[in-house]
C-alpha cells in the first residue's frame, strides 16, 4: 500500500512516501519544497518527480495521503480527513495559528487534485484521549471550559512510537500491541505487568509524558503547545497574571506580549544566545552563566515533570529520551537522570555518551531498576503505520 505524508508548514511542503505493508514500511522517496505560497503548485510538482522516478503510475495510484494535524475543536484521533476534520481545525485557526490554516488548505488542495484518494488526518492530540478529566481540566470558569480551553497535549505521534517501542524493549507484546491498536480499538482491558514510561520528547518544541501500560496519563503541554517545559522559542509554563502586568508596566499590547512569549522566550529568551541546545551548550562551558542559567531551568522543569509522571504512576519501568536534544545531549540525560540512585535510576555514563546521532540504546546499568533508554523519534513513519491502520480498519 503506497501512501504519502504531507508535513504542511505555513511556509514549506515537505512529503514522504511509504510502501506499507504488515510487517514492513519502506521509504520510497522523500523530498520537499520552501518558501512556499501555495500548494497546489508542490503537490503537482511533486507528483510529477514521483511519477518520473517510477514510484507511482499516476497520483491516483496512491493508497493514502496523511497529515500530522495539530489541533482539533471538538475532535481528535486518527481519522478521515473529511470536512469534519477541516471544520475542527478550522475551529481552533487562532490557538495554533502556524498550523491549522496551512493543514486547511493543504487538506483541500489534495481533495481537489486527488479527490479518489483516501485523506487521513493524525491529530497530535490523539494520544492524550484516554488521559482523565481530572488531568486535563483547567480551574477556570464554565464559560471558558465550555469554549474548550483544557489540557490537550501535543507530540502524541512521537509519544505513541515510544510507547510501542519501549513495550518492544521489555518484551511485553500484549501492551505493544495495545498501542498499535489504540486509534483503532481504544485501550480496552489489560491487566498484565505494568508499564509505566516516562516519555521525554526533547528538541525545538518539547514534551514529557506519563504512559501507563500503553496509554497516556497526562502529558506536560496544555491548551496549546505554548505551555509546559521551556520550548526553543517558546515560553512554556507561565503565570497568567504575568501578561496583564507585563502589558501594564512595559506599555505593551496583549497581542506584543503574545508574541514576545511565542518568539523571544523558551531557550532563547533565558540564554540571550540561540535557540539551539548546541549553542548553548557551547556558550555555557565558554562561561556564559546566562546559558547555564537557562539549561539549569530547562533540566528543572523536566526533572518537574517527569517526578509528577512517576509520582501519578506510583513508579516506572522505563525513562526513555527522543528528538533532536533526547538522542544527542548526553549530558543532559545525565543531569536530568541525576540523584535517582533511591529511585533505582543508575546511568551507565559510557553508554550514555556513544548514544548519540539517531542511535536506539540503553543508557542504564543492567542493575538500574528503570531502564533508561533512548529512541530515535521518525515521526512521518509513525504516521504512515497509523493511516496504515486506519484505512485496513
Ligand atoms: P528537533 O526539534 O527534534 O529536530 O530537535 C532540534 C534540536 O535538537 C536543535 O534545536 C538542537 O538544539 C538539538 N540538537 C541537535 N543536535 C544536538 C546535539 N548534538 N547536542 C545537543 N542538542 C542537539
Amino acid at each position: 500500500m503506497k501512501i504519502l505524508i504531507a508535513n504542511l508548514g505555513s511556509t514549506s511542503f515537505k512529503y514522504r512516501l511509504f510502501e506499507m505493508s504488515d510487517t514492513d514500511a519502506a521509504l520510497l522517496a522523500k523530498g520537499g519544497f520552501e518558501r512556499v505560497t501555495e500548494y497546489t503548485p508542490c503537490i503537482e510538482e511533486m507528483l510529477e518527480t514521483l511519477v518520473g522516478e517510477g514510484h507511482l503510475l499516476s497520483g491516483e495510484d496512491l493508497d493514502a495521503v496523511g497529515f500530522k494535524t495539530v489541533l482539533g475543536k471538538d475532535l481528535s484521533g486518527c481519522v478521515k480527513a473529511d470536512e469534519r476534520v477541516l471544520e475542527a481545525l478550522d475551529g481552533f485557526k487562532e490557538v495554533a495559528p502556524a498550523h491549522n490554516p496551512a493543514y486547511v488548505e493543504g487538506i483541500r488542495c489534495f481533495q481537489k487534485m486527488l479527490p479518489e484518494v483516501t485523506r487521513v488526518a493524525l491529530f497530535e492530540t490523539a494520544f492524550y484521549q484516554w488521559v482523565s478529566l481530572a488531568a486535563s481540566t483547567y480551574a477556570i470558569p464554565k464559560a471558558w471550559r465550555d469554549l474548550g480551553i483544557r489540557r490537550y497535549g501535543f507530540h502524541g505521534a512521537s509519544h505513541k512510537f515510544i510507547a510501542e517501542r519501549t513495550a518492544e524493549l521489555l518484551g511485553n507484546d500484549a501492551v505493544a500491541d495495545r498501542v498499535r491498536r489504540l486509534y483503532v480499538d481504544g485501550p480496552g482491558e489489560y491487566t498484565g505487568d505494568p508499564v509505566r514510561v516516562i516519555s521525554c520528547h526533547l528538541g525545538g518544541s518539547s514534551s514529557v509524558t506519563g504512559i501507563q501500560n500503553g496509554v497516556s496519563i497526562g502529558t506536560s503541554m496544555g491548551f496549546s503547545p505554548q505551555s509546559g517545559l521551556p520550548q526553543n522559542n517558546r515560553v512554556g509554563d507561565l503565570d497568567s497574571m504575568a501578561i496583564p502586568y507585563v502589558c501594564k508596566m512595559l506599555g505593551i499590547t496583549v497581542e506584543e506580549a503574545e508574541r514576545q512569549l511565542n518568539k523571544e522566550s523558551g531557550m532563547l529568551g533565558l540564554s540571550g544566545v540561540s535557540n539551539d541546545a548546541r549553542d548553548i551548550e557551547d556558550a555555557a562551558a565558554a562561561g556564559n552563566a546566562d546559558a547555564q542559567h537557562a539549561l539549569d531551568v530547562q533540566i528543572d522543569s523536566i526533572r518537574h515533570w517527569a517526578g509528577s509522571f512517576f509520582f501519578k504512576m506510583g513508579g516506572a519501568e522505563v525513562i526513555s529520551f527522543t528528538a533532536g536534544i533526547g538522542e544527542n545531549d548526553s549530558a543532559l540525560r545525565s543531569a536530568v537522570c541525576a540523584g535517582l540512585e533511591g529511585f533505582g535510576v543508575k546511568i551507565d555514563e559510557v553508554a550514555n555518551a556513544q548514544t548519540i546521532r539517531g542511535k536506539e540504546g540503553v543508557i542504564s546499568t543492567p542493575d538500574s531498576t528503570i531502564k533508561v533508554v533512548v529512541i530515535p523519534a521518525n515521526e512521518e513513519l509513525v504516521i504512515a503505520r497509523e493511516v496504515y491502520r486506519n484505512v485496513q480498519s
